[in-house]
């Protein structure tokens, strides 16, 4: 598919579509977001826990999108694909903490550009100040519930009395009514803190459920067989994973530390003044005592603890909600009171679905249903008829080109999303070139709630996710399968859809320029690499090192079966080892930019990386050679003066038609032209290790890919006049 020609077409398309004016017009876009909203509670996706009718109006006046998708289910990362239309690795807004470069194309700067008038009132998270807006004013971070502190565009900071998403509603109705320029179309997005943990409720929903048990899901009790090994080690359940005071809602410290974690308080009552204070404590007190004797009396079952955290924890997290669909009645009644309701856009999103209790969890990251679906409802008066609903595959990189067709400006070739705005105008039909298939991919690995890395694509009946620290499948059918408990990957009946769904991995991959060799990747999921890496760090704060050895665990050997040879031609040089056992490109690339470099300022830096990504996954040796000369650029910026040694990787296997050793060969072909004969010399030293025949003796590596002592000694030997040659 190419992504040019496509565009081509729907702008012809909508050219000669009749209503072809209302576009033209620039319609003004209303984009009310919130965070961690699950379709699962919202009325026009079914919900079974919830009423949501405002929310309901705005499908029931336009369209509901049934296979909406986020690329990356994390708040600051949706964010930041949402604003570019880029894909995470495109954006470098990988994991939350990471800082959003606000030099990027967004769709608000061009809009901007276009002629509208731009504002963004709440949520903002990605770290940098917003741009693109002519007015914003964001909660600082996550922000808070009660009495919330907004940052603004002067730099300062106020404190507003009140409940977060009201508060919210007010500042959008009161920039509509007042501060917008009213001859320009306008662009305003709403984002909501809520319903995101800790599950504040305002105090008029405090009463909401009281009397009643919301439905617990088939799969609270998931026990995470059938899929990945990895599932088991998530600590985001809510059996084991609740803070006593920040979700569960007690005071004080823990008194069953096995049931509720300790040391996170509610950080939102201790906000809070007096009154409010009175009022929190009447709604909740009385039914945390009674739960509380309850436990004390030992009356309670493990399943029955489980059952009454759920019901805590979903009940306010509804009540949020039900302050987010009131923000909405009151923006659509505004907007109906000012006559605008026909010359706006109206859309309805969440950066990511939610776990409700769905295998045993609460939170987002993983690529199941739950969290994957994000919300989109669009009401589009005189172009969308009342009551659409559409299964089209369409993701959030898709909301910054829509809005920028809206607006009539040009989509970026940059943008990797797809403009609805001619599926919009044939009733959410989509056409034969729409995307049969979304990528997406998580990053966050060693992290709160310990999902590692991984990422995957669904089609609108399969699902195929990649696990790479476990180098796991699995593949679900979402028909047989709609709640994802069993993994088919090794079933020989889905042989063929298994081939087929990696060929569309691989597709897509392409498609957005996806390497991962070249994405910083900790593996600090792993004991052993956290700890090796620490003690790196550690070591490199105060190194004064003249040589280092930057490398995977062939480098790490030196301290292993190459120890007594670095004593010998290292030690009184005061060289430092960065190998770590299993790295690829990716993990120097992560680790260079996060410690392991410290302060040293070497003379020569010996960088010999890549035969983990030949092992691993027989990566194709031009990805690899990226992620090569990504760590030479990391290395230019960060050690100017230091010569590096690029060293061809070393050969492996047991001959020359080896498919590992041959990838080798090709990587080294790459890498040799980043060698620029000055800051970086190329230094290819295979021939030292092979036999005359093309064989590897045992002698020189006994599992035919690292070193013996014998073998670190031919490294050693080979290496010298090189960095004689250069100084040291
Ligand atoms: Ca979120």
């Amino acid at each position: 598919m190419h992504l040019s020609v496509t565009k081509l077409a729907i702008t012809v398309t909508l050219c000669l579509l009749p209503n072809c004016l209302i576009s033209a017009k620039q319609p003004n876009i209303l984009f009310v977001f919130s965070d961690d909203h699950s379709p699962r509670a919202i009325g026009a996706y079914g919900s079974q826990i919830n009423r949501t009718p405002n929310l309901d109006r705005i499908a029931n006046e336009g369209a509901v999108f049934k296979n909406s998708f986020c690329a990356n289910s994390i708040c600051g990362p949706s964010r930041a694909c949402i604003l570019t239309g880029k894909h995470s690795h495109m954006n470098g807004f990988l994991r939350n903490g990471n800082r959003f470069d606000s030099t990027q194309t967004t769709f608000p700067r061009l809009m901007q550009d276009a002629g509208y008038d731009t504002a963004m009132i709440g949520k903002w998270h990605l770290s940098s100040d917003p741009v693109g807006f002519s007015h914003w004013e964001i909660l600082p971070g996550q922000g808070s519930y009660y009495n919330p502190d907004f940052l603004q565009m002067d730099g300062s900071r106020q404190r507003f009395q009140g409940y977060c998403t009201d508060i919210i509603t007010e500042h959008a109705l009161a920039w509509l009514k007042e501060k917008r320029d009213p001859d320009k179309p306008f662009l305003l997005m709403c984002q909501h803190k809520a319903p995101h943990r800790n599950w504040a409720p305002p105090p008029r929903y405090y009463a909401m459920y009281k009397d009643q048990d919301i439905p617990e899901p088939d799969s609270l009790f998931d026990d995470y067989s059938g899929r990945s090994s990895l599932l088991s080690e998530n600590e985001m359940s809510i059996r084991n994973h609740f803070y006593w005071g920040h979700d569960m809602k007690f005071h004080g410290d823990s008194e069953f530390p096995e049931h509720f974690l300790p040391n996170l308080q509610n950080g939102e009552y201790n906000r809070m003044n007096d009154q409010q204070k009175a009022a929190w404590d009447a709604a909740y007190e009385a039914e945390n005592q009674a739960f509380l004797a309850q436990m004390r009396a030992g009356k309670l079952t493990e399943k029955e603890i489980v059952s009454w955290k759920y019901q805590r924890y979903i009940k306010d997290y509804l009540k949020c909600i039900q302050a987010v669909d009131d923000s909405v009645g009151s923006l659509l009644d505004y907007l109906d009171q000012s006559g605008l309701a026909d010359d706006t856009v109206v859309i309805y999103s969440s950066d990511q679905g939610f776990y409700l209790g769905e295998h045993g969890w609460y939170d987002k990251r993983w690529m199941f249903e739950e969290s994957l679906l994000m919300p989109f409802l669009i009401r589009w008066p005189g172009v969308i008829n009342p009551g659409t609903q559409s299964t089209a595959l369409i993701q959030n990189i898709d909301y910054g080109p829509t809005f920028l067709e809206m607006a009539g400006t040009n989509v970026p070739e940059e943008m990797q999303g797809r403009s609805m705005v001619s599926m919009l105008h044939n009733q959410g039909q989509p056409s034969a070139t729409w995307r049969d298939a979304i990528y997406y991919a998580y990053y966050e690995n060693a992290a709160v709630h310990n999902v590692p890395v991984h990422d995957g694509v669904r089609t609108d009946r399969y699902k195929l996710m990649f696990f790479p620290r476990s180098r796991e499948w699995n593949l679900f059918d979402l028909v047989t399968d709609p709640h994802e408990m069993h993994s088919v990957h090794a079933d020989p009946q889905y042989a063929e859809i298994l081939r087929g769904m990696q060929q569309r991995y691989r597709d897509l991959r392409q498609l957005y320029e996806v390497n991962s060799a070249t994405i910083p990747a900790t593996r600090g999921d792993e004991t052993r690499w956290r700890e090796r890496d620490a003690k790196i760090t550690e070591e490199a704060k105060n190194s004064k090192a003249q040589l280092a050895f930057i490398g995977d665990s062939i480098t790490q050997g030196w301290e292993g079966a190459g120890a007594e040879i670095w004593n010998k031609y290292y030690k009184s040089r005061g060289a430092i080892n960065l190998g770590i056992g299993g790295d690829r490109t990716e993990h120097i690339i992560w680790r260079l930019t996060n410690g392991n470099l410290g302060k040293i300022q070497p003379k020569v830096a010996v960088l010999m990386i890549g035969t983990n990504n030949t092992g691993h996954f027989l990566q194709d040796p031009q990805e690899v050679s990226a992620g090569v000369a990504k760590i030479l650029d990391i290395l230019k910026e960060r050690l100017p003066d230091t010569k590096i040694i690029l060293q061809a990787i070393f050969p492996r296997g047991s001959d020359e038609f080896d498919e590992k050793r041959l990838n080798n060969v090709a990587i080294n072909q790459l890498i040799r032209r980043h060698a620029d004969g000055d800051r970086v010399r190329f230094v290819e030293l295979g021939d030292q290790f092979l036999e005359p025949d093309g064989s590897i003796s045992t002698s020189v590596m006994p599992d035919l890919l690292h070193l013996s002592e014998e073998g670190y000694r031919r490294w050693a030997e080979a290496l010298e006049p090189h960095l004689v040659d250069l100084g040291l």
